[in-house]
C-alpha cells in the first residue's frame, strides 16, 4: 500500500501565487463579502496570520460548492454498477415449507 503524503494545496493550480482578498473574492465571485465571511468555514481558503486570501484555485471551487444544477440538466451518469440479482428458482423454493412442518421448539 503506497501512502500518497497529502498536500494541502493539491487542488492548487497555481503557477505563482495571486492571491485576492475578501473584497476582490467577492467582486470576482460576484458575491456578498459578508456572505464570505460568514461561510469561511465551510469555504476553501487561506489563512495566513490574520488575514483571509484566495486563489483562484479556491474561487473556482467556491464556485463548484455553490452550483446548482437542475435535474435532467446533464445526461445521468451510470454509475450505480448495481446489477439486478435473479433469484434463482431454486433458492425460491428453499422459502417453501410445508404446511404444518413447523415444530414448536421446546425451551430448556
Ligand atoms: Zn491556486
Amino acid at each position: 500500500m503506497t501512502r500518497r503524503t497529502w498536500n494541502r494545496r493539491d487542488y492548487c493550480r497555481c503557477t505563482a501565487v495571486q492571491n485576492w482578498d475578501y473584497d476582490e473574492a467577492a467582486k470576482k465571485l460576484r458575491c456578498f463579502r459578508r456572505w464570505l465571511e460568514d461561510n469561511i468555514s465551510r469555504l476553501p481558503h487561506q489563512k495566513i496570520g490574520g488575514s483571509v486570501a484566495f486563489c483562484d484555485c479556491e474561487l473556482a471551487l467556491i464556485q463548484a460548492i455553490c452550483s446548482v444544477m437542475p435535474p435532467g440538466v446533464l445526461p445521468m451518469s451510470d454509475d450505480s454498477g448495481q446489477e439486478q440479482q435473479e433469484e434463482s428458482p431454486v433458492s425460491e423454493l428453499a422459502h417453501i415449507r410445508p404446511a404444518g412442518a413447523r415444530k414448536r421448539r421446546s425451551v430448556g
